[in-house]
């Protein structure tokens, strides 16, 4: 039972951590997590086996609470959030790895300290209550402001830290790293000159015409759907 229920989290773990990989701002966050995930689930494999039983399936509790930390970090390093609200990054991602840490702690010390798990409970609410308004986060707007003004946005990752961004078309600048980037749609008679050039500089997309899934290089390029033109130019400088 436990074994199922320790592996079914891992499982849940897994699918975050290799979704947040790919973007470098969460790349080593996840590469430890995976690491985590991997050690917890050898504790619930092997302890049917062992003597000692118990505490090796509490170990891999204690350390599959601060896999789902660091999880919780990944994950709202990249959520997409309004150019005036990416400073809730600060408190969101570093409120899941304490939750993460204390509830380990609560774990590992066999709740032996009462207000070690108030702290946990604590930490686990807001933590909670982030991942609720997950399905607001995920739906797209339409437009994004740039002062008054409301321009029709975009929602790609940006090229640079990975980030989810709702990009405005026209020059627009990432929330988060503050790469600069132009869109065009339809692709500008100037784009039109200049080569779709390196495939890595590739972004996944929603046709801003036709809403298909597809992929836009740097330069110009075409919905292979509707036909529909649009530019993308960043320059990539670390
Ligand atoms: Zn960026
Ligand atoms: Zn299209």
């Amino acid at each position: 039972m436990t074994m199922a229920a320790g592996l079914a989290v891992a499982a849940a773990l897994l699918w975050v951590y290799l979704r947040t990989r790919s973007a470098p701002r969460s790349t080593r966050f996840a590469w430890i997590g995976l690491i985590l995930v991997g050690c917890a689930v050898g504790c619930f494999v092997a302890a049917p086996w062992l003597e000692a039983r118990p505490v090796v399936e509490r170990l891999g509790w204690g350390i599959l609470a601060a896999a789902t930390g660091l999880a919780h970090a990944c994950a709202f390093n990249l959520v997409p959030l309004p150019h005036n609200r990416t400073r809730l990054r600060m408190i969101l991602v570093p409120l899941g790895m304490w939750a993460g840490g204390a509830g380990s702690f609560a774990i590992l010390t066999q709740h032996q300290h009462p207000w070690m798990d108030l702290v946990a409970l604590a930490l686990a609410l807001p933590v909670a209550a982030a991942w609720a308004c997950v399905p607001f986060l995920a739906r797209a707007p339409t437009h994004v402001q740039m002062g008054a003004t409301p321009v029709p946005a975009l929602r790609f990752c940006c090229p640079r830290c990975g980030t989810v961004v709702d990009w405005g078309r026209g020059v627009w600048p990432c929330t988060d790293c503050g790469l600069f980037l132009k869109i065009d749609v339809p692709a500008d008679a100037h784009s039109a000159s200049s080569k779709p050039d390196d495939p890595a500089g590739a972004v996944h997309l929603h046709c801003p015409a036709c809403h298909a899934p597809r992929i836009a290089t740097r330069g110009r390029s075409v919905c292979a759907q509707c036909q529909a033109t649009l530019s993308l130019h960043w320059n990539m400088h670390r």
